[in-house]
């Protein structure tokens, strides 16, 4: 069903076209009855997570938990000043984390 846009009323059929039975409103050509609608697909950036952990390097180093000898190793700086680096591991196995003062 097609509606006027200019006083809404319900448009009629009119020799081809449809017209407004009240006001002199035309619409050009058949009322398209179905609306293309193009729905883009959001592409959700997935983000890859254990992308991060893969570059850190692998180190010797046992594991507390589970006693596997190779862990993922990286440094931070807790805090700014003269306090020191805090040593991170994380088991490749059983992805136990811990941390190591110096
Ligand atoms: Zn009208
Ligand atoms: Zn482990």
């Amino acid at each position: 069903m097609e509606f006027c846009p200019k006083c809404g009323s319900v448009l009629v059929e009119k020799k081809k076209n449809l017209g407004c039975p009240r006001c002199t409103y035309t619409s050009k050509g058949k009322a398209k009855l179905v609306s293309s609608e193009k729905i883009e697909e959001k592409k959700e950036n997935i983000e890859v997570v254990k992308k991060d952990m893969e570059t850190f390097p692998i180190v010797s180093e046992k594991c507390k938990k589970c006693g596997h000898d190779k862990a993922y190793f990286w440094t931070s700086q807790t805090r700014a000043g003269d306090e020191a680096e805090t040593k991170f591991f994380k088991c490749t196995k059983c992805e136990y984390t811990w941390r190591e003062y110096r």
